[in-house]
């Protein structure tokens, strides 16, 4: 499938980790490194309160900041959750859902993730869900890696338009890949990918599948993002660990601006 028609995304999942006295000092040691004339899109999921500051201090790098998650409800009485409205409000343009660590420890399911990407799309908020998908160890053990990730991705996009769906972005995280240090082979990793994009034909079109930017996620560093992003399905990365380093994070956008 040609990668022509897909944007490579570089997106950093900061997760619970940095402060926001740090944040000048990151973004002053990343502009440096940044490629002049970049094809790739670079992005920062950090948490809530940190985005104002990264917008302030990424301003100019053309690196887009995003979030790590959003509530479903659009506003009252529901303490500690924030709307995608106050994200939009805020400028951030991507948004994380359905990570598996918000699966496995805040009981995520595809019915929730799938709410969250309709809140995400709709008109006056128009955020991109970075929404992810993936199978444990035990589940690739018992192959069912297939099934499981045509589940979540048929989950995740109940009930969207092609047109939605070309407004999406996929990532691919084999749970046993993150914060692991163990990354999938870019065999494994482009099989699955592949393996995403069929799944989006048959329930779309050749159109809404080749639109669709799939990134790979899970220990992708400054050493192994050259050869994953050289995938033919992999159109970038969600990056953890990697992304909290400046230099790190800079040779994997490098990377992705040389495919
Ligand atoms: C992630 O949290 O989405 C992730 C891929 O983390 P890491 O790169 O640290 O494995």
């Amino acid at each position: 499938m040609n990668k022509k028609y897909r944007k490579p995304i570089i997106a950093g999942n900061w997760k619970m980790n940095m402060l926001s006295t740090k944040t000048k000092e990151f973004a002053d040691d990343l502009k440096p490194l940044l490629p002049k004339n970049r094809s790739s899109e670079a992005v920062l999921c950090v948490p809530f309160p940190l985005i104002p500051g990264v917008a302030k201090a990424v301003k100019g790098l053309r690196v887009s900041v995003g979030a790590q998650d959003v509530s479903v409800h659009d506003k009252g009485a529901y303490t500690g959750e924030v709307s995608a409205e106050m994200l939009s409000d805020l400028g951030v343009k991507y948004c994380i859902i359905g990570h598996s660590e918000r699966r496995a420890y805040h009981g995520e399911t595809d019915a929730l993730v799938n709410a969250k990407a309709k809140k995400l799309l709709e008109k006056e908020i128009s955020i991109t869900p970075i929404i992810c998908v993936g199978e444990t160890l035990e589940q690739r053990e018992l192959d069912v890696t297939m099934e499981w990730i045509s589940m979540q991705v048929k989950g995740a996009l109940s009930g969207l338009s092609g047109g939605e769906v070309r407004k999406c972005v996929i990532a691919y995280e084999p749970v046993w890949a993150i914060g692991t240090g163990k990354t999938a082979t870019a065999e494994q990793a482009q099989e699955v990918c592949e393996y995403i994009r069929t799944v989006v034909r048959k329930l779309y079109d050749a159109r809404t599948a080749r639109s669709l930017p799939i990134l790979y996620g899970g220990s992708m560093n400054a050493k192994n993002a050259a050869e994953l992003l050289a995938c033919p399905d992999i159109d970038g990365g969600l990056i953890g660990g990697a992304s909290l380093k400046p230099e790190d994070f800079s040779v994997i956008i490098n990377a992705a601006n040389e495919e």
